[in-house]
């Protein structure tokens, strides 16, 4: 057996169950041959094409669902924001770069989540117009994460911002 969209040999771990044992016209099963991998691309697909729609569905529907709406929100962007600092953290886990050697070993403001963010190691970050929070992180996931981002706290952040224009002052560039 093999799916009809990418030919693929169906398996049961590509197949899920419910796609063999569709139910049709009084009981019979219909089974549907289409690998997982396809048929979520098949959902994304149907969702960019109806997106309008889609859009204007949940927006209906958002005063009579507000929190879970906004609660599945917050829970999605604090894992993006975990998952993109992770990428850019020099460890496994989200972790300032400390540059600046401010942080003691067991600083718990070193991993706090919370004070971290990303910064624009090239500097610019508030002129240059890149947004922040979640819809950078959302805009750097799609870009495949591009270089010159690292991960820094709030109090580092303030260091580094001093540092520079410092060094701006003894130093003006054009
Ligand atoms: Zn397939
Ligand atoms: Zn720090």
């Amino acid at each position: 057996m093999q799916c009809c969209r990418c030919g693929v040999e169906l398996t049961d771990e590509n197949w899920p169950t419910y796609l063999r044992n569709r139910k049709g016209y009084k009981g019979r099963t219909y089974p549907e041959y289409i690998c997982a991998n396809c048929l979520s691309k098949r959902r994304l697909d149907w969702c960019n094409v109806n997106r309008k729609e889609l859009n204007q569905y949940y927006r209906d529907r958002y005063p009579d669902h507000k929190d879970s709406y906004d609660s599945s929100r917050r829970k999605h962007e604090a894992r993006l924001k975990l998952e993109v600092l992770t990428h850019y953290s020099t460890k496994s886990y989200p972790v300032c770069a400390d540059l600046y050697h401010l942080h003691l070993p067991n600083d718990p403001f070193l991993t706090d989540i919370d004070s971290l963010s990303l910064d624009l190691i090239k500097g610019g970050h508030r002129r240059s117009g890149i947004p922040y929070g979640s819809v950078l992180y959302e805009k750097l996931k799609k870009e495949g994460y591009p270089k010159g981002w690292q991960v820094l706290c709030f109090n580092c952040q303030w260091k580094k911002r001093r540092i520079n224009r410092e060094l701006f002052e003894k130093n003006p560039t054009p």
